[in-house]
């Protein structure tokens, strides 16, 4: 039996479970037989295109797990099974090490001229798929198709601007202080690098690590969340129609641990780079001491987002919608404080709900929806308890603070106000559509409790003033600043945190030395003739 034909058993197999369990379990059955209905159409498209593969890739190799166990990929939304990838663990990522490690040998010499063609050719092949790219998302994530087919936007750029600087990968040449020697600085690949990503952003993540890896020269072993690992396999599936050669790009999935320790043991592996919490960032941290790795760590935030008396009430308000509702507030830069000056803030709280009211909330793939499901019930359950947390110490209810009538993982959109620094919601990543209001005095107050955290990624102000700007950008203990703008991520721009949001940076020339050895070089006897 082909791949291909396997992978149309899989599909067809898992829709039929789905229809039953969606009518069962939605109060909304005609559109969720719609929305299968859809979502089905979607599938076999990605089919068609070959788009949907269901089995991990080692050394060039689609592959089952080697005991033949699988997990089963859901859509979010309804709940039903999209199909079933390998559970593999470390035999697998083993495997995948050795492959990647072989092909380092090859890849590292090619020209950065040539690595650069083959990033190119990636890079149109997901923009040239970016519809079906997107509808994936969509099914796996649950994020509404318009913000999914933003992913593949922002995500392919991250390809194509590494692309560009495969080729800007220059040294130094250092001025001797002894007449007889030429000194020379070299980077070089650090080799192959474990790349572990989450399931929010399934294809940005990724390309945002394996972009510049590939530029440098490295080799990569990929483990996606097991949530979400399909655009990581269509993602796959593309770089090696790009004529990215066998073993360069590996995906492995499945026990999460497993992979890991096997990433961290193995001394081939010169380099874990990691998007995810950071109780998992420490524990990683932790682990690639054993063979003194290189590690990138791109962590959990506690955004504040600061409106100031003197802001645009409007750009405030819009600024903050973005910042905080993006993928269902399922974002590590997503707005968790929101801090409002006393002199706004009836304003802002007005303004701001009766804007958030507008939202609608539904599966990703119908019309208009701005608002998708939460990524599982475990993510349910966390907000509620948050929004307990906060109601019971004196939070009042402005908009929202319960399951949504679609049943599954939807959550109302929600406005909190009164909300209090020592409230859990406003100590910790609600990772929801719950946007908590917090009061403060003055500009000394703001910056105390903006930087009162442990994280230290995003941040935003709202502000007329040129000279608060600057001022406050600059005492903020975050990574990221953006001021009067609630969108900030963008490939050619440094991202990553401070503090405990994480090391090293993403995105931008920056991103390139993240996957670099620097190596001095000494010509000495340079006199002679
Ligand atoms: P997570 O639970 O830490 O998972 C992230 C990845 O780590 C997944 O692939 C997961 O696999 C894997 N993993 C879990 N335990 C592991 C272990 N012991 N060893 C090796 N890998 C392990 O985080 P998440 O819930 O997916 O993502 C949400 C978090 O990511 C939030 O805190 C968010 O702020 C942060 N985030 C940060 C950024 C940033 O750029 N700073 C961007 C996006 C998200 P499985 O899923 O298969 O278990």
């Amino acid at each position: 039996m082909t791949l291909m034909m396997a992978s149309r058993m899989v599909a067809a197999r898992s829709f039929g479970v789905v229809s039953h369990l969606s009518s069962m379990q939605s109060p909304t059955p005609l559109s969720v037989r719609q929305l299968s209905m859809d979502a089905k159409g979607f599938a076999s498209r990605l089919v068609d295109a070959g788009l949907l593969r269901s089995q991990a890739l080692i050394g060039g190799k689609w592959s089952d797990a080697y005991d033949g166990k699988t997990i089963e990929v859901h859509n979010p939304a309804t709940g039903d099974v999209i199909t079933t990838v390998p559970c593999m663990g470390q035999n697998e990522t083993n495997d995948a090490i050795s492959a990647a490690y072989n092909a380092f040998s090859s890849w590292s010499k090619v020209t950065s001229v040539e690595r650069s063609k083959c990033l190119r050719k990636w890079y149109d092949l997901l923009i040239s798929h970016k519809e079906e790219l997107g509808q994936l998302i969509t099914l796996e994530q649950g994020k509404p198709l318009q913000e999914a087919m933003g992913e593949v936007t922002y995500g392919a750029g991250f390809i194509e601007f590494f692309a560009e600087e495969a080729k800007r990968v220059y040294g130094d040449i250092i001025p001797s202080p002894l007449a007889d020697r030429r000194l020379l600085v070299l980077k070089q690949p650090v080799g192959v690098v474990g790349a572990i990503t989450p399931w929010n952003f399934p294809l940005a993540m990724i390309t945002r690590k394996v972009g510049p890896a590939l530029a440098c020269g490295c080799t990569v072993v990929i483990k996606p969340s097991e949530l979400t690992p399909l655009t990581a396999l269509a993602a796959a599936e593309l770089a090696l129609q790009a004529g990215i050669p066998p073993g360069v790009v590996n995906v492995v999935m499945g026990n999460a641990s497993a992979i890991g320790d096997a990433l961290l043991a193995s001394p081939q592996v010169r380099k874990i780079t990691f998007t995810g919490s950071t109780a998992v960032g420490k524990k990683l941290m932790a682990g690639a001491a054993g063979t003194v790795k290189k590690v990138s760590l791109e962590l959990g935030g506690n955004a504040p987002c600061i409106v100031f008396d003197d802001a645009d009430l409007d750009v405030a308000v819009k600024g903050t919608l973005g910042a905080k509702f993006r993928n269902t507030g399922q974002t590590c830069v997503c707005a968790n404080r929101i801090m409002v000056q006393e002199g706004i803030y009836e304003k802002f709280v007005d303004a701001f709900s009766k804007a958030v009211q507008k939202f609608q909330v539904g599966h990703g793939f119908s019309e208009g929806v701005t608002q998708g499901p939460l990524i599982n019930e475990a993510a349910v359950q966390k907000v509620e308890s948050f929004v307990k947390d906060a109601t019971s110490k004196g939070a009042k209810v402005v908009l929202g603070a319960k399951r949504h009538s679609l049943g599954m993982t939807f959550y109302e959109p929600t406005v909190l106000s009164d909300v209090k620094s020592d409230m859990i919601i406003a100590r910790e990543e609600v990772f929801g559509p719950v946007a908590p209001v917090l009061r403060f005095k003055t500009e000394d107050d703001a910056l105390r409790m903006a930087n009162d955290t442990n994280a230290g990624l995003a941040a935003y102000i709202f502000t007329n003033s040129v000279q608060r700007s600057w001022r406050v950008a600059e005492a903020l203990e975050y990574g990221l600043v953006g001021v009067n703008e609630g969108l900030i991520s963008t490939e050619v721009a440094p991202f990553g945190g401070v503090k405990q949001s994480g090391l090293g940076r993403e995105g931008s020339k920056y991103g390139m030395d993240e996957y670099l050895e620097i190596k001095y070089v000494c010509l000495g006897n340079m006199n002679s003739k």
